[in-house]
């Protein structure tokens, strides 16, 4: 790795628990936020962030986490990376707004030129920007139905777009996302997905096969105007679809007209050991979806694609205030610097490597981990009752929450609760992360 920055050094990269936790700082700020802030919006942590760098986040009590989650795999190159820090500073002082719509900026221009660089395919290609995942996500479906003319979207089970309504409508999990908020947006379908733990291994072919029978059957290609996944699936529990699900479904919504978006929101720079996750089986959206890591923690998000589906919504037909905010562009254009000059991608690679070869020891000696899987520095462990495959929610949740206790940030996620992810900073060192699993291993041994 490289020399500690200074961000890095004013945060020392050691696990450290210095108080009992939550802290009393954390306590009284937990008082406030339950007084002041609004029920739903609940929280993994009862410590509270006062800095964060490399793989280290630091409570208000100066207990120092390891970070296993980069705030929902935002934080990929790193905590207040330096070249975010010196870009945004730098902006922040120039001008912090002025709505692209208005007064253009160059930073737009040069991030929208990067990601049609950077995204798979090597077509003419548009972009524009938002401020969240799930406002791309509800535009890339805005754009697929001005191009075709057409008005139904298919998702999948277990997938996640997003909280807005629109975005709702293509979520599958009802505990905590939907539940009570209805009405939906219609013309949203769900088909099945290649869950290779959970449907007998079935090949990615005959997955596909089944998936586009479905759809066909219960849609209709004429009607259908784009299908949306996440190549790996994120909050659904990092389902990686068998090989040859996805080239085959891209191929049969070419041959049908039907736009094919990528949602590559949690998947995207160099998270996956690709730059892109479509990327490993050379799999070429018609439009790809992108947030979270982008811009280095600063609220930013693309769709991007092809020049003659992004160019059919009319003139006025695409934006909002913020969309591409000065700040965002400068931070994303740090952030792909930063990718780029610290070889992430292959950092990415390193990081599976270790995790793997970590977990695959943990399950050597534990028949309650039911399915190792992902890729790069996004891998989970599904939990099972030992020799079954019945979901262990509860287990799940006592380890992360264990972890947590010891100064290891685990996040869950999955359909039933059941998965313990892992999304590490790819700034974080091989230590901290061995130090992490050194924590879970014997975390595990003392839950039975
Ligand atoms: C997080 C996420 C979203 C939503 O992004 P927000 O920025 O929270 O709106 C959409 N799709 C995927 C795959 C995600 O992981």
């Amino acid at each position: 790795m490289n020399a500690p920055s200074v961000e890095q050094s004013i945060v020392p990269q050691e696990r450290l628990i210095r108080t009992e936790l939550p802290g009393p700082e954390s306590r009284r700020l937990m008082t406030r936020k339950n007084s002041a802030v609004a029920a739903g919006v609940g929280t993994t942590m009862s410590v509270f962030a006062a800095r964060a760098a490399g793989g280290i986040v630091v409570d208000v009590d100066g207990n120092r986490f390891i970070d296993l989650g980069s705030g929902i795999a935002v934080t990929t190159v790193g905590n207040s990376a330096p070249r975010v820090v010196e870009a945004v500073q730098e902006q922040v002082a120039a001008f912090t707004h002025t709505c692209f719509m208005v007064t253009p900026y160059e930073g737009y221009v040069a991030v929208a030129e990067a990601l049609n660089r950077l995204t798979p395919g090597d077509h003419d290609k548009r972009t524009a920007l938002f401020n969240s995942g799930a406002e791309a996500v509800e535009n890339a479906v805005k754009i697929a139905r001005t191009h075709t003319g057409r008005q139904a979207v298919v998702v999948f089970d277990h997938a996640y777009h997003g909280r807005t309504n629109l975005t709702l409508a293509m979520t599958a999990k009802n505990m905590p996302y939907k539940h009570g908020f209805g009405p939906f947006a219609g013309e949203v379908y769900r088909a099945p997905l290649s869950y290779p733990y959970r449907d007998g291994g079935t090949d990615g072919a005959t997955s596909a096969r089944q998936t586009i029978d479905v759809i066909e059957k219960q849609v209709g290609a004429a009607n259908l105007a784009c299908v949306v996944i996440e190549p790996i699936q994120g909050e659904g529990g990092f389902i990686e679809p068998a090989t040859g699900f996805l080239p085959a479904l891209a191929a049969w919504c070419r041959d049908n007209g039907v736009v094919f978006v990528a949602d590559e929101v949690q998947t995207g720079f160099a998270r996956t050991g690709d730059l892109f996750a479509c990327d490993r089986e050379g799999v070429v959206p018609d439009l790809i979806v992108t947030a979270k890591g982008i811009a280095g923690g600063l609220p930013l998000s693309a769709v991007t694609g092809r020049a003659d589906v992004m160019d059919s919504a009319h003139v006025g037909g695409l934006g909002g205030t913020y969309g591409g905010n000065p700040l965002a562009c400068a931070a994303a254009l740090a952030a792909i610097d930063t990718i780029e000059a610290e070889g992430l991608v292959a950092r990415a690679r390193e990081i599976e490597e270790l995790l793997l070869r970590r977990l695959r020891q943990i399950e050597a000696r534990d028949a309650r981990i039911g399915d190792i899987r992902g890729r790069g520095a996004m891998i989970a462990v599904e939990l099972v009752k030992a020799g079954t495959d019945e979901p262990e929610p509860e287990l799940a949740k006592a380890v992360a929450v264990a972890a947590h206790r010891q100064g290891v940030i685990v996040l869950t996620c999955g359909t039933y609760g059941n998965v313990l992810r892992f999304l590490p900073p790819l700034a974080i060192s091989d230590d901290l992360l061995h130090d992490a699993f050194d924590v879970l291993a014997a975390t595990l041994e003392v839950i039975r």
